[in-house]
């Protein structure tokens, strides 16, 4: 069976970076937040279950998401994101079981999640990876890279879970602080897991 990790990690601690590593090191990383909006593209099953929900504005004439209007659905509105979810999260472990088979020849393969613990799918893994890195940090950086609000990332870190949280849930972590190189430690979790996978 091939061995499964899952990466994770709060908005801007460094996962993507993370993840960019270790598929330089050769490992395939199947990115399920990209995944899970590329799909409601491109997945028609999912394409029929999203307009059966939510109506036949959520797609434009020529078939294209219209993102606003479902956005506009969703944003502070739990139960209809809860209703959004339950039907893109089953098309992204469809999509992940596609893109495993197609990866059998890997030592291991990398899932990378923003909500891998709050959704549960690190149960569909074998180990998980938390990456942390100080709250500051990471709203600087993402302000860097997004220029969004500090009140937005604030926003979207109070619908994560907290990183003791997760810290109690994860079987590594990886620091991505100031003080320590991030590679060296990608380096030791590689060589352990090229010895579990092999
Ligand atoms: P998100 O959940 O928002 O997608 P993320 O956890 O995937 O974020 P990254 O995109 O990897 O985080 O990192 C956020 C930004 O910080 C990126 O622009 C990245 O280049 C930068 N960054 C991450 N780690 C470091 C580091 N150790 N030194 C410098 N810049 C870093």
């Amino acid at each position: 069976m091939m061995l499964k990790i899952g990466i994770t990690g709060g908005i801007g601690s460094g996962k993507t970076t993370v993840c960019k590593v270790f598929e330089l090191l050769g490992i395939p990383v199947f990115y399920a937040d990209t995944v899970a909006k590329s799909i409601m593209h491109t997945d028609p099953v999912l394409k029929q279950e999203i307009l059966k929900t939510f109506g036949e504005k959520s797609y434009f004439s020529d078939g294209e998401l219209n993102r606003p209007y479902i956005s506009s659905i969703v944003f502070n509105n739990e139960s209809e994101l809860t209703k959004l979810n339950a039907l893109v999260h089953p098309a992204v472990f469809r999509a992940f079981d596609a893109w495993l088979a197609k990866h059998s020849d890997a030592p291991y393969i990398i899932k990378e999640a923003a909500l891998l613990f709050e959704t549960e799918s690190y149960k569909m893994c074998d180990l998980s990876v938390l990456v942390i890195s100080p709250e500051a940090s990471r709203i600087r950086r993402v302000i860097a890279r997004d220029g969004i609000s500090t009140e937005e990332i604030l926003l979207r870190m109070d619908r994560q879970f907290s990183d003791e949280q997760k810290i109690k849930l994860a079987d590594h972590i990886l620091i991505n602080d100031e003080s320590r190189l991030l590679i060296p430690q990608i380096l030791t979790l590689h060589e352990q897991f090229l010895k579990i996978g092999t």
